[in-house]
């Protein structure tokens, strides 16, 4: 089975694909990489930048001769980008996505990409930054990351293993999850604290002396809420494609919030130092993995 791809189809050519396209330069030179996309500016600026080799707004020849699309636009856009590469697919050529949820993906690709979904490999890279756009992209970041593939029942066997070779040569852990556990454990793990960032820094920010409040907020904040700068685009996409799985886990944040609410209300110490120090133990957990 061949395991390297020779010309690779970047549509969408921001922080992620970008870090992509560079990463796996990287490791194989002689790759080919054309970006695709709506917006001439930014894929001449990513040629510029070297992110990509060429590209081209008009798919037909963006993705001639290529034998891998990796779809890396926000989730909301991923069903209108499937419709936009149908036209020009073969039965040869493999796709992927670095889509953060993953029931919404697949089932456009169910809908849209008959009958070569068998050729779609879901994937999603648990790697980023809060920046955007392929001036933030750089060639490390998935090393030493997990990139979670949610192949379903129907997806070819050598299109998840060459996709799975595509990320280890970037660096990264590839790990394979069913669809709905993936969109479960990212809605606890990711989204619900983009969430909690948004929707605290928000409320700051309507405080009458925020100036104050950012003047004087110190590391402990910035660690916080360093996600709130991130793409309001991606996240509203991101949160409106797992809203049930998110809703459910905010409903347990929301729960355990008045819990400690009331515990510091009545000075309840007992309460508030059993949270304390079960969050202490379960975070240093995590730090020593
Ligand atoms: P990004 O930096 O904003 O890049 C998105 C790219 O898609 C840009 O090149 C943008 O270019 C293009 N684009 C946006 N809307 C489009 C549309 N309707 N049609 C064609 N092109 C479009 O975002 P990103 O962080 O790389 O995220 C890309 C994907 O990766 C998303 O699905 C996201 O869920 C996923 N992801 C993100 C992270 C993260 O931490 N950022 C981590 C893992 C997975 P123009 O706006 O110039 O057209």
């Amino acid at each position: 089975m061949k395991t390297t791809f020779n010309k690779i189809c970047i549509y969408g050519v921001g922080l992620i694909g970008g870090s992509l396209a560079l990463a796996y330069k990287k490791a194989n030179p002689g790759v080919v990489i054309v970006g695709a996309g709506r917006n001439k500016n930014t894929l001449q600026y990513a040629k510029t930048l070297g992110v990509i080799d060429s590209f081209s707004t008009d798919l037909s020849q963006a993705l001639a001769g290529v034998e891998l699309i990796v779809i890396a636009v926000p989730v909301g856009s991923i069903e209108a980008a499937f419709e936009n590469i149908k036209p020009y697919l073969t039965d040869s050529m493999i796709l992927t996505d670095v889509g953060s949820t993953k029931g919404s993906v697949v089932a456009c690709a169910d809908k849209i990409l008959n009958p070569f979904s068998r050729n779609f490999v879901p994937g999603h890279p648990i790697a980023g930054t809060e920046k955007s756009g392929a001036a933030a992209a750089f060639a490390e970041l998935f090393q030493q990351r997990r990139v979670i593939l949610t192949p379903t029942d129907n997806t070819d066997f050598n299109a998840i293993k060459r996709v799975a070779a595509l990320w280890q040569a970037c660096g990264a852990e590839v790990v394979e999850m069913s669809v709905a556990h993936h969109d479960e454990v990212l809605a606890a793990t990711s989204h619900l604290p983009h969430m909690l960032a948004f929707s605290l820094v928000d409320t700051l920010s309507k405080l009458n002396d925020k100036q104050e409040i950012f003047k004087y907020a110190a590391g402990g904040f910035r660690d916080f809420t360093r996600i709130a700068s991130s793409s309001p685009e991606m996240w509203q996409d991101v949160c409106l494609a797992n809203a049930s799985a998110l809703v459910e886990v905010i409903g347990k944040f929301q729960t355990d919030l008045s819990t400690l609410t009331k515990a510091i209300e009545s000075g309840d110490k007992q309460t508030i130092s059993n949270i304390f120090n079960r969050a202490k133990i379960a975070r240093d957990q995590f730090s020593n993995e």
